[in-house]
């Protein structure tokens, strides 16, 4: 890879350029970050698990129709994946109260939802990412009334296929970030799926198998993500 120029780094992911212009490399690191940026660590072994967590479910999704920038697996921690124009926009699903909207509305954490909430965040790490309505995402001319209708039907679909996938293998998808790119004007899946970005919970025993065991000082970080990887691969 390093025989590439590196495009972008980011808390979790370095970006290279490959010999083909439309195709980049994603490396995922070991790196994590929370409290946008305030708390930082190492979680032993996570680019190699994420890297694997999102090239099987980013393949599981294209299977089910729906478009992705994946390609394929380059080793143990980098993804090919197709070169987006990214949308600065994430698209949050959730299913359960946890996180920023137990913060928001005091609804206890655990509580179901009776439909899955979808929410836009403008991705901006100097304002700290901030919840965005419709109106914010066209003032800003972030993306087309269009686009973003599209992007929270997708996201909703990614939702009901991610449900089924996880509760096949007893987890419990609670909520989860995503985000769009384009190439010209087709919308496409990019960015990562993982416990960085997902909240999972064991259905049985309701424990947390996320980057909330790092959040919140839990322990267990790297068994976490490893017990997603396993059953995720099964
Ligand atoms: N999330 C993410 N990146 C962000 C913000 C949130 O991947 O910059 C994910 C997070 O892991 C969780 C979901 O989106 O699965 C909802 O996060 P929330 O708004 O509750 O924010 P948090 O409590 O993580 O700050």
């Amino acid at each position: 890879m390093a025989t590439h120029d590196l495009l972008y780094e980011g808390k979790a992911k370095k970006v290279w350029g490959t010999a083909e212009p439309h195709e980049v490399a994603m490396e995922f690191k070991d790196d994590a970050t929370a409290q946008n940026g305030l708390k930082r660590g190492q979680i032993l072994d996570k680019g190699r698990v994420n890297a694997r967590v999102t090239a099987l479910l980013f393949d599981y999704l294209g299977t089910e129709g729906l478009p992705t920038h994946f390609i394929r697996q380059l080793d143990e921690r980098t993804l090919l994946v197709r070169r987006l124009g990214m949308i600065p926009l994430e698209v949050i699903v959730r299913n359960v109260v946890a996180g920023s909207l137990h913060a928001r509305t005091g609804i206890l954490e655990g509580t179901e939802l009776s439909a899955p909430l979808v929410e836009i965040y403008y991705k901006n790490d100097a304002l700290g990412d901030p919840l965005f309505n419709d109106e914010h995402v066209a003032m800003m001319d972030a993306a087309s009334p269009e686009e973003l209708s599209r992007m929270k039907d997708m996201a909703r679909s990614v939702n009901r296929h991610l449900q089924s996938f996880f509760l096949a293998r007893r987890l419990i998808l609670v909520d989860f970030k995503l985000e769009f790119g384009k190439i010209g004007s087709e919308l496409i899946l990019g960015d990562e799926i993982t416990p960085d970005t997902c909240r999972l919970w064991d259905a049985d025993t309701k424990k947390k198998l996320d980057k909330d065991r790092f959040r919140q000082d839990l322990g267990g970080v790297e068994d976490a993500y490893h017990e997603v990887l396993r059953r995720v691969e099964l």
